[in-house]
């Protein structure tokens, strides 16, 4: 039976992505040796390398001035280095959810840190608005999707200092104005690549303005300077993100995916509004995320929230558990989620509904 996957994370990939990495796991561009056991220093890797910078630049349109960087460790680390090379006294922070409490919690070992506002009140429910940022803060944070609440941050905001985001699981699910932004970053594994990769978009001109002595492999700098070279790089998940990024450009770029991911959350969100079992967990429409559409069972039906989870099982759904802090479900409709897919889970969810209701 035809599974159709929607895990948060890691997640749905492009068929192009999965086959090409396979292809590429036998004999890696002609070189009769696997992806695996090449050096990173070969000419053929350096290729992928310059090739994956290059086309995220343009499917992006980033400006000049900014640099784009793969390195390991995760956006979890990043909530580390980004504090470590860009906050001298004080940082502003958003606070929308687990996530962004995790990279408060790092940035308060280099300073102070100004939560300008918090949704913690109402379970990351919603985005908090009208707060006001302070213009003494040396940046200011947020984590534009929520994977885990099912919210997010859709425009891209003016803010009064330097912008940093966290854009782990909506990156290049929609065109993004990234002169807007000093900073962003994400791990990979939610809509570009296998895990092991994080991506950095940094513009220059923001770093070497901090006192703080900085391990050479974290200053941002020395990962500019070697191109993502300083040490050994993840070399088949940046590999996979390159055929990622050309499957995007191919199907029309980010535009396009903005576009298809709009349709799939919509139909999604209109048939848990339509459907008398379910109700959406994020009620303001805005604040809905068009990557993670989250919904529990309406309370007269709690009891067979079991019984549809393994209802949806059983015809090939998959990962729409929602997270153990929100419970319910979740459908991640990344990128390469095809929209049958979405279709399939909303029969499902019809089906379930005239057997019980
Ligand atoms: C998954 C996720 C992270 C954590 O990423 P790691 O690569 O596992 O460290 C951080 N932020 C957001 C928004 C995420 O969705």
């Amino acid at each position: 039976m035809k599974k159709h996957n929607f895990y948060a994370g890691p997640a749905i990939l492009p068929e192009f992505t999965v086959n090409n990495v396979i292809e590429a796991c036998r004999d890696f561009a002609g070189t009769g040796l696997s992806i695996m056991e090449i050096s990173h220093r070969s000419k053929e890797f350096t290729e992928v390398m310059e090739h994956a910078q290059s086309l995220f630049k343009e499917l992006l349109k980033i400006p000049e001035g900014y640099h784009v960087l793969f390195v390991g460790g995760g956006a979890s680390t990043q909530f580390t280095v980004v504090p470590m090379n860009l906050m001298q006294n004080k940082s502003a922070y958003l606070n929308t959810g687990a996530w962004a409490t995790k990279a408060i919690r790092e940035a308060k070992l280099y300073g102070d840190v100004e939560v300008v506002a918090s949704s913690e009140d109402k379970n990351f429910s919603y985005i908090p608005k009208g707060y006001k940022i302070p213009d003494d803060a040396d940046y200011f944070h947020i984590t534009t999707n929520n994977t885990i609440y099912g919210t997010e941050i859709k425009e891209d905001m003016d803010a009064p200092v330097p912008l940093v985001a966290d854009m782990s699981s909506d990156i290049l699910s929609r065109p993004v104005d990234v002169s807007k932004y000093v900073l962003i970053y994400g791990g990979a594994q939610k809509n570009l690549a296998p895990a092991g990769v994080t991506f950095v978009i940094v513009r220059e001109d923001v770093l070497g303005n901090v006192d703080r002595k900085i391990p050479t492999i974290f200053d941002y700098r020395t990962q500019i300077d070697k191109g993502s070279m300083f040490n050994t790089p993840p070399v088949l998940p940046v590999y996979a993100a390159l055929q990622t990024l050309i499957w995007i450009k191919d199907n029309g770029g980010v535009e396009a995916m903005q576009k298809k991911n709009r349709e799939k959350s919509s139909l999604l969100y209109q048939e848990i509004e339509r459907n008398k079992l379910f109700v959406p967990t994020i009620k303001n429409e805005e604040d809905r995320s068009v990557m993670n559409v989250c919904w529990v069972m309406n309370e007269e039906y709690a009891e067979l929230e079991k019984p549809f989870l393994e209802f949806a099982t059983r015809r090939g759904m998959v990962g729409v558990k929602g997270h153990r802090s929100v419970g319910g479900f979740r459908a991640s409709l990344y990128n390469a989620l095809p929209l049958d897919s979405v279709k399939a889970l909303i029969d499902v969810m019809q089906e379930f509904e005239s057997m019980k209701a």
